[in-house]
């Protein structure tokens, strides 16, 4: 089993080869179990704005706990959310089972018998796709008005180059890597 990039929210892990296929995208993807079928897809990378936007989810909680307006289950969700933010994890999609009256929720993420399938995947696949797309823009442009006329041609012909396009965007994504390596015996990729 991959191991969680934040503490799991409750005692039900995210499937192993959904799992591993996520990680496979994307080594900080992590799926998270909330509670009554309801799963949270994501990234995971701690910054001080996930702390302090957890910081003040956890205090919103527990100011509803204190004055009684609050529906339980719906409740811990929140907290274990909030907690898993505090670690860093930020949302993608949320996915709920197929009777839940939460707000917003499309058929597409509603999950059949709450059990979490390949859509999953293929949904993580596509949002990092045009999260890479967006984030390497932005980085070529800010290079591009900082440089000047020769070191622009050099960063053209980098960002020519698929493969070194992406060593540097998952160096601009990852300055402190938080992933443990996954090369050990037990593990499937290290064969
Ligand atoms: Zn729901």
């Amino acid at each position: 089993m991959p191991d969680p990039h934040v503490t799991p929210p409750t005692s039900r892990l995210a499937p192993e080869p959904i799992l591993t296929a996520l990680r496979d995208v994307d080594p900080a993807a992590e799926l998270l179990y909330l509670g009554q079928g309801h799963w949270a897809l994501g990234r995971c990378r701690p910054t001080p704005e996930r702390y302090t936007a957890a910081m003040k989810m956890l205090a919103s909680a527990w100011a509803s706990a204190r004055h009684g307006a609050f529906e339980e289950a719906s409740w811990y969700r929140r907290l274990r959310f909030a907690r898993a933010v505090r670690e860093g994890f930020a949302q993608m999609e949320a996915y709920h089972p197929p009777d839940c009256d939460c707000p917003n929720v499309t058929a597409h993420t509603r999950l059949d018998r709450g059990e979490p399938d390949a859509r999953i995947v293929r949904d993580f696949r596509r949002a990092i796709w045009r999260w890479r797309r967006d984030t390497q823009g932005r980085d070529f442009e800010r290079r591009m008005r900082q440089a000047d006329e020769a070191r622009k041609a050099a960063i053209r012909a980098e960002y020519a180059d698929p493969a070194r396009a992406r060593a540097a965007d998952r160096w601009m994504r990852h300055p402190v890597s938080i992933v443990k390596p996954r090369t050990t015996p037990t593990s499937p990729r290290a064969a």
